[in-house]
Order: structure tokens, then C-alpha cells, then sequence
């Protein structure tokens, strides 16, 4: 028995079955619905994205024919969910099928405002190395004893209570295992935090370990983290930069 064909077989086989569930899940939420420009039968082109087969409308079928439970407010796209615009609840789409929708305008800004920042900091920080050219350094050893106290200091840091407390959260940690995970889901495009799955079944640990490997990414210069108010986002480094 060959397990590993048996594998791709079967992964063949729920690749064409969540195309078909895709097709009809997206059949079953377009039914009742028409172009809103002309009346004619519309078709899903990708997640909350449709067109009129009669006049090529292309529209987000979302904004158009949702509206908001509480209030009948329309939805709009805000960064990577819909809100409604009247009270700004959370409108859970009917026509996105799995994964996050985004707004595109919204991200493609961002992307070249960061990169506008990074071409600013590079320059200021060749300015600023040119104005603070010193004479060579000649750096002596680093000697504890030359400071009495500093070796016991940095004993009492290395081995106090905070540290302690840590530990039980640092078994276990597979900085590795995570790494790899957030890479598959970090794109060049934004992603907010909350919406990378999650690896561990213990929530707050998995929630502090996804942190912790994001800084460790940030820090290696492969990812850019930006926060804006209580969301978290990230995106993969601009290789080009
Ligand atoms: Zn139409
Ligand atoms: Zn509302």
C-alpha cells in the first residue's frame, strides 16, 4: 500500500470537493439576487466580488444587497471586515465563502506609504551617518569588576521572579513551528493579527506565542509590524527595499 499516492489522492479529492461546495455555496447566496445596473443574472468572480453576465457590472455583492441586522445600515469595507455604517457593528458577509476579504485600495495606500517611509529613513540615516563620521575606535574588553557590584546585579536580573515567571509560558514554545505558520499566512499585503489561525487549542498561550514569534520575525527584518489602535497588523518586508 503506498500511503504517500493514497495522501495526494485524497488531498486531489478534497481539493475538487471544496471547489464544488465553493460553486454551490456561492449559487445558493447569488439565487434571488440580479444585477442592480440592468436586471441580469450575476456570477461570483472571487470572495464578495461579482459580475452581470449581460453587462459585465463588476460590483461587491456585500455592500450591495446586505444590510445590517440591527439597524438596516449599509456595509462598508473597513481594512479587512464590513461595518455598518450606521451603528458600526460587524456585518458578517453571506458571500465570503472561506478566507478574509480585503480592502484592496486601503492596503495598496498603505503598502506605498511604508515604502515612502522606509526610502525617508534610509536617506536621513546616510545623511546622519555622513554628519557623525568619528575618528576609529579601538574598543577595550569588558571587564565586570571594573564596576563593583554590576557581576551580583546581573546575577539578581538573570535570575529574579519576572524571569521565573516566565518559564511555564517558554515550554513548549516552538519558535520554529510558529515562525513557519505565520510565514504561510503573512503576505505582502496586510493581515491583522486576530485573523492568523490559531496553532495551539490553549488560546491565551497560543495568542502569546504568535506574539512572541512576530517580534522575533520583525526583529530578523521579515516582517513589518504597524498597530493602529487595537489592531495589529502585519506584512511581509518589502524585499525590494
Ligand atoms: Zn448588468
Ligand atoms: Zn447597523
Amino acid at each position: 500500500m503506498n500511503i504517500i499516492s493514497l495522501a495526494f489522492d485524497l488531498s486531489k479529492t478534497v481539493e475538487v470537493f471544496i471547489s464544488h461546495a465553493r460553486r454551490y455555496f456561492y449559487e445558493v447566496m447569488l439565487s434571488g439576487y440580479l444585477c442592480p445596473q440592468c436586471g441580469g443574472n450575476i456570477t461570483m468572480t472571487a470572495e464578495s466580488r461579482c459580475q452581470c453576465k449581460s453587462c459585465h457590472y463588476n460590483f461587491d455583492p456585500t455592500i450591495a444587497f446586505q444590510r445590517c441586522v440591527a439597524c438596516e445600515g449599509k456595509p462598508t469595507l473597513k481594512i479587512c471586515r464590513y461595518q455598518c455604517t450606521g451603528c458600526e457593528q460587524i456585518i458578517q458577509s453571506r458571500f465570503v465563502f472561506e478566507g478574509n476579504i480585503f480592502d484592496n485600495e486601503y492596503f495598496k495606500e498603505r503598502m506605498r506609504q511604508s515604502r515612502e517611509r522606509q526610502k525617508q529613513n534610509n536617506q536621513l540615516a546616510i545623511e546622519s551617518l555622513i554628519e557623525n563620521r568619528s575618528e576609529s575606535l579601538v574598543p577595550g574588553y569588558a571587564d565586570l569588576d571594573a564596576i563593583p557590584g554590576l557581576a551580583d546585579a546581573l546575577d539578581g536580573l538573570s535570575m529574579g521572579p519576572e524571569i521565573a515567571a516566565l518559564l511555564p509560558l517558554c515550554k513548549g514554545f516552538d519558535l520554529n513551528r510558529y515562525q513557519t505558520h505565520l510565514q504561510e499566512h503573512i503576505g505582502p499585503i496586510e493581515v491583522c493579527f486576530d485573523d492568523i489561525p490559531p496553532l495551539e487549542e490553549n488560546e491565551r498561550l497560543d495568542r502569546i506565542w504568535r506574539f512572541v514569534a512576530v517580534i522575533f520575525m520583525a526583529h530578523a527584518g521579515l516582517i513589518e509590524i504597524c498597530q493602529e489602535g487595537q489592531t495589529i497588523k502585519l506584512a511581509k518586508k518589502d524585499e525590494t527595499n
